[in-house]
């Protein structure tokens, strides 16, 4: 395959930033208050939006906001940069865009009235819902009481259909241990299997997070892993091809599907991308995982990558390990964007020493 045939996205998401309050283990951008405080340019992120909005539908059925539909402002976290984030509905608005929502993990909310504030100016500026972080994971560096005030006004100002939760299960785990402030994720393990083994199954459910991210260096061990063998038939075209759920982050990466790091170009040129497709010439590493994860791990081991022994959680883990050595110790791809992404891993997987 020369070229990468790249479809016009029917959803997606906008990272203001890859600053973050804290620094969730199961963050699939790698998030944190050490990212570069880079945020989106206003006059880039209207390029962006008008090549977004000729193909973005409305979520299903009209009038409500879903994870996978219309588009979505996030980060990082937006409300650390709230004037940018009342621009950007604003100018969503102006282009018309449907279904738009904000992704917020409520550190902010410091009582009901100061987010109703905030959430009613966005819904004047045209915002119509916004999607609340309430799991185990915010809430090591969020109090579960700004969660529940943020989740309170949210509900009283866009409505149930206009309020997600990411994910219920998690915060009716976190309400039956009576959490009001922070919780260590081991605190959060240990009190459920207390309470009773059985809400820690339903409490903790791997199979409700994306085995990619930070995760996979932070939360592998509650993974079974796999040799990386058992991952190399598995090819990407479809994922890194896909229309919906797409993201652009605030350096304007095109970034296929929930992909962190990987960028089909520059999203100001949607347009061309779309209808010239993404020239795998110049990029092998895209090359590769359009054909198959073995492609992948052939051409990290060309490079000194040594496979992990104790294997791998998901092929998105291979994927993701593969390029950090790609990204880190031989460097000049550029579909391997962007390097401070790159650069939180790495910090991470030299912490405590590898596993593996
Ligand atoms: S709050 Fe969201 S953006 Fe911030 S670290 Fe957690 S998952 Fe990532
Ligand atoms: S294996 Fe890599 S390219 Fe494929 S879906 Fe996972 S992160 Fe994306």
């Amino acid at each position: 395959m020369e070229v990468l045939r790249v479809r016009a996205p029917v959803s997606a998401g906008v990272l203001l930033s890859y600053k973050c309050t804290g620094e969730c283990r199961h963050c699939m951008y790698a998030c944190s208050p050490l990212a570069p405080g880079d945020w989106i340019d206003p006059g880039g992120l209207r390029r962006v939006l008008e090549e977004l909005a000729p193909s973005v539908v409305p979520a299903s059925p009209r009038g409500r906001i879903g994870v996978n539909e219309g588009l979505h402002f996030t980060g990082g976290e937006p409300f650390l940069n709230y004037p940018l984030l009342l621009e950007a509905v604003r100018l969503a608005e102006e282009l018309g865009f449907p279904s738009v929502f904000v992704e917020t993990n409520c550190f902010w909310c410091t009582s009901v009235e100061v987010a109703r504030e905030r959430f009613s100016e966005l819904r004047a500026a045209g915002l119509e819902g916004v999607l609340v972080s309430a799991n185990p994971f915010v809430v090591e560096h969020v109090p579960l009481d700004r969660v529940e005030k943020g989740l309170a006004a949210a509900l009283e100002v866009f409505g149930e259909r206009g309020t997600l939760v990411y994910h219920p299960v998690y915060l009716r785990a976190l309400r039956a241990l009576g959490v009001r402030g922070t919780l260590k994720f081991e605190d959060y393990e240990r009190r459920l299997l207390e309470l009773d083994p059985a809400l820690l199954l339903a409490g903790f459910n791997p199979g409700i997070l994306l085995p990619m991210g930070r995760l996979v260096y932070t939360l592998a061990h509650l993974y079974e892993r796999k040799p990386a063998k058992a991952f190399a038939r598995v090819s990407c075209a479809e994922e890194l091809t896909r229309d919906w759920h797409v993201h652009v982050d605030c350096y304007y990466n095109y970034i296929p599907g929930y992909c962190a790091g990987i960028s089909l170009g520059d999203a100001r040129r949607l347009r061309e991308l779309v209808e010239g497709g993404v020239d795998l010439g110049d990029r092998p590493v895209l090359a590769a995982l359009a054909e198959s994860l073995g492609s992948l791990l052939e051409l990290a081991r060309e490079h000194g990558y040594r496979e992990l022994e104790r294997g791998y959680v998901s092929p998105c883990h291979l994927c993701l390990d593969a390029r950090l050595h790609l990204a880190i110790e031989v460097g000049g791809f550029k579909e391997l964007q962007p390097g401070s992404f790159y650069e939180a891993l790495a910090r991470l997987r030299e912490l405590p020493p590898r596993a593996g």
